[in-house]
């Protein structure tokens, strides 16, 4: 099964922070590795909103005092970012989160801070971009050039960095300025 599927199951086709059953989709809460773990399944009302903090509607997110009891951690790590955004102290002080969990959750809120990353050119990267090496780079430990024309698919951001991104070049991943880079 793909992990929609997984995702469908594990939520009983309910989105996972408010029980809509609307235009439901998968969200990788970043930084993400893909799996069912760091993944939530939500409908396209929460997911805007995750996405874009400038579109927050408070009255949205009183359903945060039921999803927070989710035993998903992935759920708990938007909880605590919703939460967090909300200001809404009283129900953060009562969301339990192991220290790596905790940690997952505020990488995310540092990030939604932080200038965006750029191309050679200045355009906005964003995870899931292809980009093409405008120069050659010796990758450091890897023992090899990422030569000029090199394109590299499939991109993530590094969080709170904005002047790397990581991908794979020959198979290896590797961290690259943006500053070399151009998106495609
Ligand atoms: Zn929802």
């Amino acid at each position: 099964m793909g992990l929609e599927q997984d995702l469908q199951v594990r939520s009983g086709n309910r989105c996972e922070l408010c029980t809509s059953t609307d235009s439901l989709s998968v969200l990788e809460v970043s930084p993400s590795d893909g799996s069912i773990d760091q993944s939530i399944y939500i409908c396209s009302a929460c997911k805007e909103q995750v996405e874009d903090k400038d579109k927050m509607d408070e009255n949205h997110w009183h359903c945060l005092n039921e999803s927070m009891w989710s035993e998903e951690n992935a759920v708990k790590v938007v909880v605590y970012r919703m939460l967090s955004r909300l200001k809404n102290q009283e129900l953060l002080d009562m969301l339990y989160l192991e220290d790596d969990i905790k940690a997952w959750a505020e990488m995310g809120l540092s990030a939604e801070n932080k200038e965006p990353t750029r191309d050679a050119n200045g355009t906005i990267l964003q995870a899931g971009d292809s980009v093409s090496v405008i120069k050659d780079l010796v990758v450091k430990g890897a023992g090899f050039t990422a030569k000029q024309g090199t394109t590299v698919k499939n991109i993530h951001l590094v969080l709170g960095n904005c002047e790397q991104i990581e991908g794979r070049v020959n198979g290896t991943k590797i961290v690259l300025l943006s500053c070399y880079l151009k998106k495609l």
